[in-house]
């Protein structure tokens, strides 16, 4: 490794940082659930607020024979960021904004710094995150460790593909700096190595420029998945974003019908007002819905509409009344076409008691459009249906661990329910086959379901093998783990 930079040991800030590192307390001891609530374990939860207290987090993990993980926003749908019996470090309390630079928006920012807290940093001096994630809670630190994606993925990759440096800490203490050219091998893994090669303390990225808080936006219905796939293709060029909004209760000739969302930046001048239209206080998502019901309480209505009748209805309504009003375009600030799903805060909990999960494949152009009809029909079949059915364009990157392709990825949320809990594992493995049959890939980001031998037949035993040399390297005690760490790698 090149490049250590020179920090005190934990041993010389014990007293400082006021963490006993000799052992574990129950105090710390906490159930931690996945963000769609269906998986969960019980961790000593850590919560550092400086660099010198995570030092002595890893050193007391080293002395009391446990393997650590780490945690932004927890937003992962799965068991990415849990660390069953074992420690969990929250990564939230570091959490500053290092350097800022508005004239070539360049920014350094520490691990737990969220979306919502970048672009409102960078807005007014006319930037904008250039991927940004369907809600804005997640953080920098876990968004880089899964390598997260946003509606213009097909054009401007990963996040990774916008981290010119970071800072990571390894298990040891030591800390290395990663860019294009120093450690570039750990560069390309830890970005999406969901955090198995050590801990990203701070990160530096690169801003998008734009000239108006309000992006053009144009939405269309699609009367089928073909409808929909042939517009992917004739608009992708043109636009900044695209993205799907599948019916997926639509059969026959209807199947994956929809609606289309494309969005494109305001050139310089195509604003009058783009001062004010970047102030803050013009981006905002609004308080109510219709003006009358507050968003803190959406999800309660949307209870009744998650059942399978409720689904039926709900996709149906949409859709007619997308059609009734044709193609629409107009304005809209950045925040409300970004994160629609940040419109009813704690939506998951309509899926209590048990929560949901979420299945997203990534199928290469070829292949994409027979993989998902047949996924559509089979989730019909099985009568287990999915309430947010969401199609993206991707292309593919040069991270080790890559989940893209140059092909479409098509998300699903399922609610799980004690009745359907076995059956949707069953359908899920059906789901495995015919991804990679179809040469599909798999994000551990919203994978909670996966097994041992899926992940090995997608990413391929040498890909792995290169991981684990790695994780040897950076990790040689075997420190750093998660539960998907173990249910995926470790057997
Ligand atoms: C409503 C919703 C919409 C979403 N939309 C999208 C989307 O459009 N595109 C997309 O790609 N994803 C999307 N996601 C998934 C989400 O972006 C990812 O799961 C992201 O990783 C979550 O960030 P987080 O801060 O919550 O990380 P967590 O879920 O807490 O952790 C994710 C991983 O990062 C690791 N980690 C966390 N911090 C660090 C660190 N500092 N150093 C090293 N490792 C670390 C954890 O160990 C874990 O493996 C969505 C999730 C939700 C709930």
């Amino acid at each position: 490794m090149t490049n250590v930079k020179s920090i005190s040991t934990p041993h010389n800030n014990r007293k400082a940082t006021g963490h006993d590192v000799t052992r574990l307390s129950d105090g710390h001891l906490e159930k931690v659930t996945s963000w769609g609530e269906a998986v969960s374990g019980m961790s000593y939860v850590y919560r550092p607020s400086t660099v010198d207290a995570l030092q002595d987090i890893l050193m007391l993990a080293r002395r009391s024979g446990r393997t650590v993980g780490f945690r932004g926003g927890g937003n992962s749908y799965g068991d990415a960021a849990i660390n069953s019996e074992n420690m969990l470090v929250d990564l939230r309390r570091l959490k500053r904004i290092l350097e800022w630079n508005p004239a070539t928006g360049r920014i350094r920012v520490e691990p737990g710094v969220t979306l919502a807290e970048l672009w409102q940093y960078v807005i007014e001096d006319g930037w904008w995150p250039p991927v940004a994630t369907g809600t804005s809670m997640t953080t920098i630190g876990g968004s880089a460790a899964m390598n997260v994606h946003g509606k213009n993925a097909y054009r401007v990759g990963p996040l990774g593909e916008h981290i010119l440096e970071f800072d990571l800490m390894l298990p040891s203490g030591e800390v290395i700096t990663c860019n294009r050219e120093e450690n570039q091998d750990v560069f390309h893994a830890a970005i999406g190595g969901f955090g198995m090669l050590g801990i990203f303390i701070s990160l530096t990225l690169q801003m998008k420029r734009i000239y108006s808080g309000l992006l053009d936006v144009a939405t269309e219905p699609k009367a089928s998945l073909g409808e929909m796939f042939t517009f992917f293709h004739e608009y992708a060029a043109d636009s900044d974003y695209i993205v799907g909004w599948i019916d997926s209760m639509a059969r026959g000739n209807a199947l994956g019908r929809g609606d289309v969302h494309r969005a494109n930046y305001l050139p310089p001048g195509a604003d009058p007002q783009p001062a004010q239209t970047l102030r803050l206080e013009n981006q905002h998502i609004g308080p109510n819905l219709f003006g009358v019901v507050p968003r803190s309480i959406i999800w309660l209505f949307m209870r009744p509409f998650l059942r399978k009748s409720g689904v039926q209805l709900t996709n149906w309504g949409k859709y007619l009344t997308d059609n009734l009003g044709g193609a629409k375009r107009y304005r809209q600030p950045h925040v409300q076409f970004h994160f629609l799903l940040d419109y009813v805060p704690d939506f998951k909990k309509a899926y209590q008691p048990i929560g949901l999960i979420q299945y997203q494949p990534f199928i290469p152009k070829e292949t994409a459009h027979d993989a998902f009809a047949e996924i559509l029909s089979l989730c019909q079949r099985r009568d287990l249906p999915n309430f947010l059915t969401v199609l993206k364009r991707h292309r593919p990157d040069d991270f080790l661990m890559s989940y893209a392709v140059d092909g479409f990825s098509m998300a699903m949320d399922f609610r799980i329910t004690r009745e359907n809990r076995q059956r949707l594992i069953w359908l899920t493995r059906e789901m495995d086959e015919i991804v990679l049959a179809a040469g599909g890939r798999f994000y551990f980001a919203k994978d909670s379901t996966l097994r041992a031998e899926t992940a090995e037949a997608f990413l391929g035993p040498e890909r792995i093998a290169q991981f684990r040399a790695l994780k040897a390297r950076c990790d040689p005690d075997g420190l750093l783990a998660t539960d998907l760490w173990r249910r995926l790698f470790e057997r």
